[in-house]
């Protein structure tokens, strides 16, 4: 089911409506040098939306929490003197109102922030009566449901403007990604909303420079809106997230690498070609339910025998051989081990399911 949002265009009058909209700026404001300066820098690549922390959520205590309302002042100077739009992450209400006293042009909510809905619920109160844009970063759980609960909360507050950031979901593992990017989850949200733009933070997924082309170029090719990229005249001595900060300089090489290519389909053959291979795709999936439904037969016969011989569903040693021995033939043929464990998984599940049902009967 799609949900009824009533919204507004994200755009700025008076700037390019372009795509991809580029977001960029240090993780923190940390002084006004490094602000100005990264400002100016960022302003000659033609970037126009600035982007800085000045409250930051911090995992752990006794770390760098921002350089607070200090540094809103600095924002007003990227205004004044670059012409640029300025973004900072509000919490709560108390931050939503010196963001506004100072012009701030856009908010976003953070990642812990918007897993909060009390804090979600606090900022939209105080945002009644203004039409500030607003981007909402993912909860930090994959949870759709709680991300499009947010955008529901600004939305009943009057906020039309309104824009989606994709950073990633954190996780008890350490793995490649900071935050693993999880794409299903922005994708299943552009199903349910798909008037609400999507702006990737290849920064926050990373969490290192070296990611980051690859990311941004996948968000490009997902078709999403934009990107929101960490930016800083010095990173590696940046007070947060320094592993993850570009210059702008590299920031412009990444941009002029992007290839972005054309959602619409304007060429007959071209659409001609794609149907044919469409069609192809639709009769694998049919032949796939076919056969996960006759595989589902099968189980049930299983469970009835093993009713009648009182066997437990469950020998673990089978299942384990049975992983084991699958996993290897299809990495043999290119399926990666990631995807296939997760599709036998499922398949073991719903078997386990149909054959509780039949001894249960
Ligand atoms: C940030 O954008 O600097 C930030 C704190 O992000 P997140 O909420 O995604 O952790
Ligand atoms: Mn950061």
């Amino acid at each position: 089911m799609s949900i009824k949002l009533k919204l507004e265009k994200f755009k700025f009058n008076g700037f390019p409506d372009e795509r991809p909209l580029i977001m960029a700026g240090p993780c923190s404001a940390e002084t006004e040098e490094q602000v100005l300066e990264t400002a100016r820098q960022l302003k000659e690549l033609g970037v126009f939306i600035y982007r800085a922390g000045i409250w930051k959520p911090r995992t752990r205590p006794n770390t760098f929490e921002g350089v607070g309302k200090e540094g809103l002042p600095w924002l007003k100077k990227v205004q004044s003197e670059y012409g640029m739009l300025t973004a900072t992450e509000v919490a709560n209400a108390h931050h939503v109102f010196e963001a506004l006293k100072y012009g701030v042009d856009i908010i976003w909510i953070g990642a812990r922030t918007t897993a909060n809905p009390f804090a979600v619920q606090e900022i939209a109160d105080a945002l009644e009566g203004t039409d500030i844009p607003v981007l909402i970063k993912n909860p930090v759980n994959p949870d759709v449901e709680l991300w499009i609960g947010a955008f529901e909360r600004l939305n009943q507050s009057g906020i039309k403007k309104l824009a989606a950031i994709h950073r990633g979901f954190s996780a008890y593992h350490k793995s490649f990604y900071r935050n693993s990017p999880q794409w299903q989850i922005p994708i299943e949200l552009k199903r349910r909303i798909p008037e609400l733009p999507v702006i990737t933070d290849p920064s926050h997924i990373c969490g290192n420079r070296e990611l980051l082309f690859e990311i941004s170029q996948k968000a490009m090719d997902l078709n999403f809106e934009g990107l929101i990229i960490e930016s800083h005249i010095t990173p590696d001595k940046a007070i947060s997230d320094a592993y993850q900060q570009i210059t702008p300089e590299t920031l412009k090489g990444l941009l002029n690498r992007l290839v972005l290519r054309n959602p619409n389909i304007e060429n007959a053959i071209i659409m001609h070609t794609l149907e044919d291979l469409r069609n192809e795709i639709d009769k694998y999936d049919s032949k796939l339910l076919e056969i996960l439904a006759d595989r589902m037969k099968v189980a049930e016969k299983i469970g009835r025998y093993k009713k009648e011989n009182n066997i437990t569903i469950l020998q673990s040693g089978r299942w384990d051989e049975l992983l084991k021995e699958r996993t290897n033939k299809a990495v043999k043929k290119g399926l990666s081990e990631e995807f296939i464990l997760k599709v036998l998984r499922a398949i073991h599940q719903e078997s386990i399911n149909h054959q509780t049902k039949v001894m249960n009967e």
